[in-house]
């Protein structure tokens, strides 16, 4: 064993966790501390989140890098690995599990809200089949920035405590520094939990794990007449608001297997994922979804194909006759649409400066979204100088440029303000409401890319950082920052992530 020096404060170990997954039987489990590496080091410490989640800030930052490579596990911490099964690519696979994930517990935040604080990258756990349940400083630093970002921009997600180097080479195509990121959810517990068990036939465990999240995620709905419905109903709600609200910045998840579908409604994985430059629904980023599966306009029915997937573990549930059970789910998923497209519409006003509805309004987004697929535009920029162009059409010089044939947007701009005046409100008022859900800065790809090898190549982190900072704040203008709203020159554009696996 590493000797591990004794804390000069003892309040680094102060974590007061209570962990409610570490009570439930023994089948949901296995327990396993994190293996030790060799000289871990802090790349980053989210202190916010540290404070949020009541820890102290100031111990963690002397002293995290112990904690946080899994050296020292903090008292009270109950470390397991989750079971889970899923379906990878449309093949189930009936079991995963935390293969590189190790979970110390969880504790209550500042807010009274039960958070999962789990290391990515620990070693090796029961789940880990012929991986070494390391991950490479790279992912690490990938799903640091785009949970944070994700966060900054107000959609649900795991979130980043920290970060660390562990001093040890991992093995994958190249020899790359490991690392560790900590991550922070409102739970685990996956579309692939439940089909764990399922796919085992032990309905027992599946009803104690829906119990287990309708108490942990959606207490409201206990007394319902039909909980199990009900519950199932408020996964179908919040993956399906989920999902329109990835559309809305242009994220592209790209491995929405079941086991990367969290019941809580939280965007979790960040393996392949990337925000799209140039508009394209049929964008792909990742290197192994050949086939397109989770290309960026398939994501709203990949989502509804995990739903399915997730009542065929809890239709038992619903009824006990199996034909009203059936239709019960049937009816259940189907209502997945018309959240979805009300939320993604209600969310596409938004972008294009409308406060009320009208008819025509779908007509209207399609048309500018099919003129930016055509003029090559870059979502995220054309969006933001949209918001210039509703406070002053002498903006839309600035906003033509976006597009390969700038003339082609200039009849969607006369139709857009002939439904804009219909609305009598002021300019000014439109622009400042549309710059609040039109983000300046998102991670984009080529500034990840460049992040990481920066970090990796030159131990350098001075790119993550800024590229943390930025995107903290992603709806203000930062002067001197403009370069992280361009898009990639041709040569810095990145075609493919990796899972990093
Ligand atoms: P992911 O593609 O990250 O969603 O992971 C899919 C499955 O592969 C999960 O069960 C992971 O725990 C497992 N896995 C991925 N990478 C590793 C690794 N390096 N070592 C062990 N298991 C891994
Ligand atoms: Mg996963």
């Amino acid at each position: 064993m590493n000797y591990v020096p004794p804390s000069p404060t003892g309040n680094v170990d102060a974590f007061g966790f209570d962990n409610s997954y570490a009570r439930l039987p023994q089948q949901f489990f296995a327990r396993v501390d994190p293996t030790p590496v060799a000289e871990p080091w802090l790349i980053k410490l989210n202190r916010p989140l540290a404070d949020e989640l009541g820890l102290d800030v100031a111990a963690l930052e002397r002293e995290g890098a112990e904690i946080f490579s899994g050296n020292r596990v903090p008292s009270g911490a109950d470390p397991l690995a989750m079971a889970y099964a899923g379906h990878q690519f449309g093949t189930f696979v009936p079991q995963l599990g935390d293969g590189r994930a190790i979970l110390l517990g969880e504790v209550i935040d500042r807010n009274g809200k039960r958070r999962d604080i789990q290391l990515k990258g620990p070693g090796q756990t029961p789940f880990s089949r012929r991986g070494d349940g390391r991950a490479a400083l790279g992912p690490v630093l990938r799903e640091y920035i785009v949970s944070e970002a994700m966060f900054a921009l107000g959609i649900p997600t795991t979130r980043a405590l920290a970060a660390v180097v562990t001093g040890q080479p991992v093995y994958r195509e190249q020899i790359l520094p490991g690392a560790i990121v900590t991550r922070v959810a409102a739970s685990h517990m996956r579309v692939g939990t439940f089909q764990f068990f399922a796919a085992r036939g032990d309905m027992a465990s599946v009803k104690v794990l829906a119990d287990y999240a309708i108490d942990r995620h959606y207490p409201d709905i206990k007394d319902d007449a039909r909980p199990y419905l009900a519950f199932y109903k408020a996964v179908v709600a919040r993956q399906a608001e989920l999902i329109a609200r990835w559309l809305h910045v242009g994220f592209i998840h790209g491995v929405m297997n079941t086991d990367n579908m969290t019941i809580s409604g939280e965007t979790i994985d960040f393996g392949p994922c990337a925000f799209m430059d140039s508009y394209d629904p049929r964008k792909v980023f990742s290197s192994i979804d050949q086939g397109g599966r989770y290309a960026y306009a398939s994501q709203p029915a990949i989502g509804q194909w995990n739903l399915a997937r997730l009542a065929e573990t809890l239709v038992p549930l619903f009824d006990d006759d199996a034909g009203t059970a059936v239709d019960l789910a049937n009816d259940a998923l189907g209502e997945y649409g018309a959240i979805f497209q009300r939320h993604w519409l209600d969310g596409m006003r938004r972008k294009i400066g409308l406060a009320t509805s009208e008819d025509g309004d779908l007509d209207l987004v399609q048309a500018l979204l099919t003129a930016m697929h055509k003029g090559e535009a870059d979502f995220t920029l054309t969006f933001r100088r949209l918001c210039d162009s509703a406070r002053d059409p002498s903006a839309d010089a600035t906003l033509n440029t976006s597009f390969s044939m700038p003339e082609a947007i200039e009849p969607w701009l006369h139709d857009w303000r002939q439904r804009l005046a219909r609305e009598g409100i002021a300019s000014e008022e439109r622009a400042t409401a549309m710059k609040a859900v039109n983000p300046a800065y998102i991670p984009r790809n080529h500034r990840i890319e460049q992040a990481i090898v920066a970090a990796t190549e030159d131990a350098d982190f001075s790119l993550f950082e800024a590229l943390v900072d930025v995107t903290a704040r992603p709806f203000d203008d930062q002067p001197g920052f403009a370069a992280y709203q361009a898009p990639p020159e041709p040569q810095e554009e990145v075609q493919r992530t990796f899972c990093g696996t």
